[in-house]
């Protein structure tokens, strides 16, 4: 949602010992304009932009002064970034003639960890339950999730779709129920055996979805591997963020379909850049301190938004690179369901050890 176009007079500030006036608006791209009239000197606070502006106190942002324009005789150009977090005013000394004050505002990335839980991560409740004491110890560092589909789901719904296609849509449904059990049991013990929970209507419409799009045996294969298996990562997001609230620790889902969106290349996607940019360029806005945030691996949509793609078997780390790269984070976590690391490759050498950690 773009943030309101206004002009309005308002009085920015001090001038000496008295208050200045000037002329305000506010245009899309970020850019407060500011007309001044008759200042000498003039302090732009913090406090006055966030007043007409949505730029959140839990923001740490930038200002850049855009231009600075000294009307009638001359005109000149600064640019300036102000990084507020250290301080947070900015005193411009003026002539006393007619300036066109554009102050654009950049808000620094908030969200700076990213965190990659696998298949193996969640493959089981106790896998869920250990996922949610890293979180836990990690909750205030605005840490957003990146999540694979459940233990080896990707591959059991790769042979539901094989099994409808191969029968018409007769016998897939043999192969399916053991994708429906699986998460079913987790589910009934992440949340106490309670058959009421809300999750479970939840992932029931998820798996009812995925049920009418196994039927659609005629599309091409590529296409409708995408439609389907894509459910795997939609499955374990819903019920692990659920599970997560349930827990106390808010947690915001994300569809990464909004997110990533790609060519139409089915099962090979590759992100259209400058559309992913541009929709990651909001997530920061609406990020709020505290909350953390689940999205799935492995899945984007086409520009269109019309059609779920995915990005390769084994996708979700590059998902989390594009989430990283697009967010400007600092950091990306692989977590591992491994007890530490070994010396050697185990599968080439007999008598590898643990290195102690
Ligand atoms: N679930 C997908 C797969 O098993 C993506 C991933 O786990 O990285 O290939
Ligand atoms: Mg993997």
């Amino acid at each position: 949602q773009s943030r309101n176009t206004f002009e309005k007079d308002v009085s920015v500030g001090q001038k000496a010992d008295q208050q200045a006036f000037g002329h305000l608006f506010l245009s899309d791209n970020d850019l407060v304009h500011l007309q001044v009239d008759q200042v000498n000197e003039l302090t732009l606070t913090l406090d006055f932009l966030v007043q007409f502006t949505n730029v959140s106190l839990y923001h740490s942002c930038q200002l850049l002064v855009v231009s600075c324009q000294f009307g009638g005789r001359s005109s000149k150009s600064v640019q300036k970034y102000i990084d507020v977090r250290k301080n947070n005013s900015y005193l411009i000394t003026l002539l006393p003639y007619f300036i066109n004050l554009q102050v654009k505002i950049t808000r620094d990335s908030m969200i700076k960890k990213i965190y990659k839980f696998g298949g193996a991560s969640v493959k089981d409740a106790e896998a869920v339950r250990n996922l949610k004491n890293i979180v836990a110890q990690h909750k205030d560092e605005d840490i957003f999730m990146v999540v694979s589909a459940m233990g080896k789901t990707t591959n059991m719904l790769e042979k539901a779709l094989n099994d409808f296609r191969d029968n018409k849509g007769e016998l897939g449904i043999e192969a399916l129920s053991d994708v429906m059990s699986y998460h079913e049991s987790i589910i009934l013990d992440l949340f106490d055996q309670n058959q009421e929970h809300p999750v479970i209507e939840s992932v029931s419409s998820l798996f009812i979805e995925l049920w009418e799009k196994l039927q659609n045996t005629d599309q091409p294969y590529d296409y409708q591997y995408d439609q389907t298996v894509s459910y795997g990562e939609l499955i374990s997001t819903t019920i692990i963020q659920e599970y997560l609230n349930h827990c106390d620790i808010p947690c915001r889902w994300l569809d990464s379909r909004k997110y990533v969106l790609t060519d139409d290349r089915f099962r090979a996607a590759s992100p259209d850049w400058d559309e992913t940019r541009l929709r990651f360029s909001k997530l920061n806005d609406e990020h709020i301190h505290g909350i953390v945030c689940i999205t799935q691996g492995f899945i984007g949509a086409t520009v269109d938004g019309k059609h779920t793609v995915t990005l390769g078997r084994e996708g979700s780390d590059y998902t989390a690179a594009i989430f990283a790269n697009c967010l400007d984070a600092e950091e990306v976590t692989i977590w591992k369901d491994v007890d530490g690391v070994l010396n050697a490759d185990p599968k080439r050498f007999d008598e590898t050890v643990q290195l102690p950690h």
